[in-house]
């Protein structure tokens, strides 16, 4: 009698640079037949469901599934971006209520601050097409009721075929490692490890490494992200924001930083909390933020929203004042003329205060904008940075980067003993390849780019294989 085996599908729902959802399905040996001969139950489980975004097509895809999705039994979610979580709600209005297992720190930003913003944004989306959204604050509630909160190193059993565990990782706070490990009697555990969005460094807290009982697992495969796996470090460019911001300062002008709420705008107020320290920024100059999200995000960070670095409790410059409401910014962009900084959200200036300040100075000569993430060409900076009819000055810079650089995800796989596989997702499809390039010279494992075009199907016995989806078919795999 053949040697009974656990087989795991693999897909990703879409393809995009940012969007993330893989859709998994275990499939258990039994003796009652369904679907492959000799194989009884199966558990679909979804890891991420986001939002996508900067695509021509991007209605189409933050509004659809490509698969069944009251099918998942279960999901993961690995962080608090959008591009991770923005479409569970829309999910839930569409009759998927499985338990969404993620961390306490994800789960107090979603509730506290982020699902508001994602219901802002749906109603924005829906009021602009002149048609109703797709969900409302019911739906909103109960994807907080599907949030099941989960600590770090910790085991969390599903089932008796499935154990799930979070590992630090420094992207955002409250991101995590994952490790999916899948049993059943007499087969060999298959063990699927995902990075989610990832960074092994973070300012604001401490980043373990994986334990080292990880690296002997049997039957690993390993989830990875790129959006830097073409990029090594020595590529970045040298760290520019703090003698951008003192030059323009002390040259008179006013220094508008848009900033990402989540993460990048707390990272800028310690950066520049570091520089007075230093004495390299005079606390005279006055520091604002703006944006109701980056604000209350801020809040969270100091009211212990994570396990914060004792030495990062204190990240709030000197001479920081919040701009409580629009009478207080106009008074700040038309009668103060001193030069200050106004830290404010969106990082991308699409949306929120960011605009309004851009727009007020960017034909100014006496203001400087510096953009502090990765810039769309369609976002409002990106349309700012091509534009050489504009006055202010502007700057960019890529040292805030929340992603691993090459050699660190190359690190990140190289340990692993019994490593079989490893798909390759999120990011431009160069950096994709420049990664899978790299692995293929440190490890044996077949190395494979994710694609909502094709099934990979992983075997407990090792082996693997891939074969076209089927786009017709609502649930992709049996
Ligand atoms: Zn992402
Ligand atoms: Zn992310």
């Amino acid at each position: 009698m053949a040697k009974k085996r656990i087989i795991l599908d693999l897909t990703d729902e879409k393809d995009g640079v940012t969007g993330t959802g893989q859709y998994l399905n275990a499939i258990f040996p039994g003796k009652v037949l369904c679907g492959i001969a000799g194989y009884t139950k199966n558990i679909p489980f979804l890891v991420d469901c986001g939002s996508f975004q900067g695509l021509d097509n991007i209605d189409q895809l933050n509004t659809t599934f490509n698969f069944d999705i009251t099918s998942p039994e279960f999901s993961i979610l690995t962080h608090a971006h959008l591009d991770h979580y923005g479409r569970y709600p829309l999910a839930m209005s569409q009759g998927f209520h499985a338990p969404v297992f993620t961390t306490y720190p994800t789960k107090t930003f979603l509730s506290e601050v982020f699902l508001q913003d994602c219901l802002k944004i749906e109603k924005r989306r829906a009021k602009k097409l002149d048609a109703q959204s797709l969900y409302t604050e019911t739906e909103i509630q109960e994807f907080e009721h599907c949030m099941v909160p989960c600590n770090f190193n910790q085991k969390i059993v599903y089932n008796h075929n499935i154990t799930i565990h979070f590992f630090d990782n420094g992207h955002v706070p409250g991101a995590a490692v994952t490790l999916i490990t899948i049993s059943y009697p007499d087969c060999e555990d298959m063990n699927i490890v995902i990075t989610g969005d990832y960074n092994n460094r973070n300012d604001f807290f401490q980043v373990k490494p994986l334990p080292e009982w990880i690296y002997e697992l049997p039957n690993v495969s390993v989830i990875i992200e790129a959006t830097y796996g073409g990029t090594k470090s020595s590529d970045l460019r040298e760290k520019c924001f703090i003698d951008n911001v003192v030059r323009a300062l002390s040259e008179g002008k006013t220094c508008i930083v848009p900033a990402f709420s989540f993460g990048r705008t707390q990272e800028v107020l310690y950066k520049l909390k570091i520089a007075q320290d230093m004495c390299i920024l005079p606390p005279r100059f006055e520091i604002f933020l703006d944006g109701k999200t980056a604000i209350h995000t801020t809040s969270l960070f100091q009211n212990g929203a994570f396990k914060m670095h004792p030495n990062a409790k204190d990240f709030l410059p000197d001479n920081l004042t919040i701009v409580e409401d629009k009478t207080m910014r106009n008074f700040l962009i038309h009668e103060n003329y001193l030069p200050k900084i106004f830290v404010s959200s969106s990082g991308s200036g699409s949306y929120g205060p960011s605009q309004t300040y851009i727009n007020k100075y960017m034909n100014n000569p006496m203001a400087m904008i510096h953009a502090t993430g990765h810039i769309f060409p369609d976002s409002k900076l990106g349309r700012l940075r091509d534009d050489d009819s504009i006055v202010a000055q502007f700057f960019d810079t890529d040292e805030f980067s929340a992603h691993a650089k090459q050699e660190v995800l190359v690190d990140f796989v190289k340990p692993f003993k019994n490593l079989k596989s490893v798909f390759i997702h999120h990011g431009e499809d160069e950096s994709k390849k420049e990664l899978a390039y790299s692995l293929k010279e440190i490890c044996n494992a077949s190395i494979h780019i994710l694609s909502s075009n094709k099934v990979f199907r992983m075997i407990s016995d090792g082996t693997s294989e891939e074969f076209p989806r089927f786009s017709d078919s609502n649930v992709p795999i049996r």
